[in-house]
């Protein structure tokens, strides 16, 4: 399958088009942003680690009964994904508290929640992806009140499926950030699913693996996104 014409440049990835209008190539790069864009940076062979990640994620959470917008791998850098309208909404969902969490109500990181927290932000940058609840999201006619049902539905399942994967790998899903589109008529997890947007703990140590070793300065960003591949595949 080839690239045609590039649809569409993001932070991290970059979409083209295909021959066949339902499918598209998505693309990972090793580029990294933070604080809306406002702090940015390389991480190297990033984009090949995300990409493989995913494949592997999607493929565990196909295993399990949740529809994707995953094809297949292509190469390095390069997966083959089902083409979706995406949905502007962020699902956050949090197992222990942190980041957006802990700032925004005043608790420390490292709670662990009693029953997982959904979120939903609105994603539009120039907003800063602000939180919004389900009420809005329909106001903005974001979704259809079945949508949302299903979107809710389906996170929570995705949270039990990934948190005891990870828990096999010794790593503690702290919290993740999901996008949905529609294609033909269904819902289908869509974006990514790796360290850029997900927060991985080490569970004995509780050394942080993902995309706040980048957000906070906290060095060693190569080896821990290499860290999480290797405890995936192992
Ligand atoms: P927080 O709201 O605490 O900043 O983020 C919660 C979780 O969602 C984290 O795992 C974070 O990586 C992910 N997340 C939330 N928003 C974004 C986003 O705009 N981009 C990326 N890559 N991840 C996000």
């Amino acid at each position: 399958m080839q690239k045609k014409k590039q649809l569409y440049e993001g932070k991290a990835k970059k979409v083209y088009e295909t021959d066949n209008p339902d499918l598209l190539i998505q693309e990972f790069k090793d580029d990294a942003t933070a604080f809306d864009a406002t702090k940015r940076g390389t991480i190297k062979t990033k984009g090949i680690i995300n990409n493989k990640i995913s494949k592997i994620l999607f493929e565990l959470l196909e295993s399990k009964g949740i529809e994707t917008h995953f094809v297949k791998q292509l190469d390095d850098r390069h997966m083959l994904i089902k083409r979706v309208e995406i949905i502007p909404l962020e699902v956050t969902m949090r197992n222990t508290v942190a980041g957006g969490m802990a700032k925004l109500l005043g608790i420390e990181e490292g709670l662990k929640l009693k029953e997982p927290v959904l979120e939903y932000h609105y994603k539009d940058d120039s907003l800063h992806d602000p939180l919004i609840n389900n009420y809005h999201a329909k106001a903005l006619k974001l979704v259809t009140d079945e949508e949302l049902d299903f979107i809710e539905k389906k996170s929570f399942e995705i949270n039990n499926i990934l948190k005891a994967f990870f828990d096999r790998k010794d790593l503690d899903l702290i919290d993740f950030k999901l996008e949905f589109g529609r294609h033909k008529g269904k819902i289908l997890l869509a974006d990514e699913i790796s360290p850029d947007t997900c927060r991985f703990w080490d569970k004995k140590t509780r050394e942080k693996l993902d995309k706040d070793r980048f957000r906070r300065d906290l060095g060693r960003i190569e080896e821990a996104y290499q860290e999480v591949l290797r405890r995936v595949t192992s």
